[in-house]
């Protein structure tokens, strides 16, 4: 399957490549496949493992998330690098690379973020250029959190800068100093609850920051790729920039289609806790209709573990380390709750979590089933019957956000560049087989 149409036929792999696909091929090795929807591999374009957050690191290490979402069908995760205050962008990717080199278990890429204490010394051209001739074509900016967050007229140069070199910005829109005034009006009124997150970032802080990013990005002649959409407040502003021609992109989460805000109201509603907040179902209403139409072209998931006792250690909600698991149910939890229940068709989920974000990120042999292609192939067995728990997960994380959930459809076999990664629930792969990769440009341009 496609994200053109479905075949029935075989699939031809040489070496590390797909070669052929046809009917009634005959190889050395065969995998039976009867039954099954055959998928090109998942590409998940945001993940953040083993990422500093204050005094913690998420929990999911370059081995540990990428073998756990190697179980769930991803064989592509693009990760970050946020190089911290005085470290050039160019030593921060040498230092994430190191990480990540001998560890990831799939083909792996960064975005690279210029924080604010960065874009406020101006860009330098040249230093993007070399990042993009490294590999690296999509750059990380934000709206919100001190250090990260660039000013109005920093992100409009920043744009401009980006735009004029055909490299991808992708934004993180929450009007921050907002939320932070919002939050210490709830905290000087004593409601330090979990549920007082997602009021101190309600829908139109969000809204605010992603009209306002798109306007920027309309006066820097630059195009522009939202990340986490939540808000059906934000999802009508993309809405209207595009269809007033303007390139604007954008993803949504597991977390926003499925759960809601409710579970921040219960007892460790902490665990909860996400930014942007989770929202109600007239969101997720907005969110899977997105999708449907193409004004969101991405499900991503922001896989961000922190621990059980990491998410409710705090004293009140500003405390909590912010981030919620879903880099292994992505495939299987949008099949179900889009494809099964009818919101999006099977082609659709296969665009939105394959095909569209290696395409936009510039993957160039990923992302189909087709001669040529790397050999990245998901069997997804659609009447296997999980309930999903952390001892059935693979992420190196106590809990799960979607435990007790009954899904229908997991991987099979999985395969990476022709290697077997997955079979029947075994994890096969080498040690540090996950090579990076140079991405080449966007397909947005
Ligand atoms: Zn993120």
């Amino acid at each position: 399957m496609n994200p053109s149409g479905r075949f029935q036929g075989d699939i031809g792999i040489n070496d590390r490549a797909i070669e052929s696909v046809s009917k009634n091929l005959k190889g050395e090795n065969e995998i039976d496949a009867s039954g099954c929807f055959v998928v090109p591999g998942g590409v998940d374009p945001h993940t953040h493992l083993e990422m500093q957050s204050g005094e913690l690191v998420t929990s999911d290490t370059f081995h540990t998330g990428t073998i756990a979402a190697a179980h769930g069908g991803t064989t592509t995760i693009i990760d970050f690098v946020e190089p911290e205050k005085g470290v050039s962008l160019e030593e921060g990717l040498r230092q994430r690379k190191k990480s990540a080199n001998n560890e990831a278990q799939l083909d792996y890429s960064f975005h690279m973020t210029i924080p604010g204490w960065h874009a406020s010394r101006g860009i330098n051209e040249r230093e993007i250029i070399d990042l993009m001739d490294s590999g690296i074509t999509s750059f990380k900016l934000y709206q919100a959190y001190e250090g990260l967050r660039l000013e109005d007229d920093q992100l409009y140069q920043t744009l401009k800068t980006l735009g004029s070199l055909k490299a991808l910005p992708i934004i993180h829109s929450e009007n921050g100093p907002l939320s932070k005034t919002l939050q210490a009006e709830k905290l000087e009124e004593g409601k330090v609850e979990p549920r007082f997150h997602a009021a101190s970032k309600p829908p139109l802080q969000e809204a605010e920051a992603v009209s306002r990013a798109i306007d920027i990005a309309n006066l820097a002649d630059s195009p522009l790729y939202v990340v986490h959409v939540s808000a059906k407040e934000s999802v009508h502003k993309i809405q209207k920039a595009r269809g007033q021609g303007e390139s604007i992109y954008g993803e949504t989460c597991p977390q926003y289609l499925l759960l809601d805000k409710k579970l921040l109201e219960q007892t460790g509603g902490e665990k909860y806790i996400c930014s942007p907040p989770l929202r109600e179902a007239e969101d997720q209403k907005a969110l899977w209709k997105s999708l449907n139409s193409g004004v969101l072209q991405v499900v991503a998931t922001d896989h961000a573990p922190f621990t059980e006792a990491e998410k409710l250690s705090g004293d009140d909600f500003t405390q909590v380390p912010g981030g919620l698991p879903s880099i292994e149910g992505r495939l299987s939890f949008i099949y179900n709750a889009g494809v099964k229940s009818g919101k999006i068709s099977l082609e659709k989920w296969i665009n939105v979590t394959s095909t569209r974000p290696a395409r936009i990120f510039g993957l160039e042999k990923k992302g189909l089933l087709a001669p040529g292609y790397d050999a990245d192939i998901v069997v997804f067995d659609p009447k296997v019957n999980r309930v999903i728990s952390p001892e059935n997960l693979h992420e190196n994380v106590d809990w799960s956000p979607y435990g007790e959930l009954h899904v229908e459809g997991w991987p099979r076999t999985v395969i990476s560049k022709g290697d077997i990664l997955i079979s029947e629930g075994e994890y096969l792969g080498q040690t540090g087989i996950g090579e990076f990769v140079q991405r080449g440009a966007s397909s947005i341009y």
